[in-house]
């Protein structure tokens, strides 16, 4: 048989106990309101996604750039062609008939060509880098694709874990409200005070004889007053409520 409780110890016990289940409800549901805001942020924005499509676009100006040179060494290297053709016309048309005039063309003729092989050579060099910028390009997109692939993966299990901890928070603030309206309301305006500025944390355990939140030994005689519960007892160092249990 239980034994019969004095009513004012009653009543004290609930006070304290009381506002220890509130913050109970209060810090899960704390924990989930942090979680939520950090599956918003990464749903929101991905640094790996940010650096892919970073890198794509960079790969793409090299690209542009590495066709353009190659065109311009095409051209230059078309342009020389048509003017060694020109030259080889004049020297074996049989217009010129001059031998000093023929000697010209044909010394002109040579360096024509020589230059077109340093023309050439440069061709050779652009179509090098052209073939790296396209696979630079293609590289990056493939990097892109897969970066993206893995954020829907895992934006899914997100997206489903946000969803359970909506629920979550909203079923937690159904009970919190329940127990916040079986509280006294200038206990309430305490917790809430003490929540605001210590850390969210009002209510602290007392734990082998110490505030279990900053570690101040509790001298065994408020530890009685604590058991007691006559009235609500706060941590002379951290300041917030003491409850034993
Ligand atoms: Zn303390």
């Amino acid at each position: 048989m239980r034994p019969p409780a004095t009513p004012l110890y009653n009543l004290s016990m609930s006070r304290v106990s009381s506002l220890h289940r509130l913050q109970q409800f209060d810090l899960k549901i704390d924990r989930a309101t942090a979680r939520l805001e950090e599956i918003r942020a990464i749903l929101e924005g991905s640094e790996a996604l940010a650096r892919s499509r970073q890198k794509l676009a960079e790969a793409e100006n090299h690209l542009r750039a590495a066709r353009s040179a190659h065109k311009d060494a095409e051209l230059a290297v078309e342009g020389q062609r048509t003017k060694i053709e020109q030259t080889e016309q004049k020297l074996y048309g049989g217009t010129v008939k001059n031998p000093k005039e023929l000697q010209d063309l044909q010394q002109e003729a040579e360096a024509l060509m020589r230059y077109l092989s340093t023309l050439e050579d440069r061709l050779l060099e652009a179509m090098v880098k052209l073939e790296e910028a396209e696979e630079e390009e293609r590289a990056a997109r493939d990097e892109l694709e897969r970066t993206e692939q893995e954020l829907a993966r895992e934006h899914n299990a997100l997206k489903a874990e946000q969803q359970e901890l909506e629920a979550e928070v909203a079923r937690l603030s159904e009970e919190r409200a329940v127990a916040a309206a079986s509280t006294q309301s200038d206990d309430l305006q305490t917790y809430e005070e003490l929540r605001r500025r210590l850390g969210g944390l009002a209510v602290a355990m007392v734990e082998s004889g110490s505030c279990s939140a900053c570690g101040l030994t509790i001298s065994a005689s408020l530890l009685q007053v604590i058991r007691r519960a006559d009235d609500l007892s706060r941590c002379t160092q951290c300041g917030r409520i003491l409850y034993a249990g």
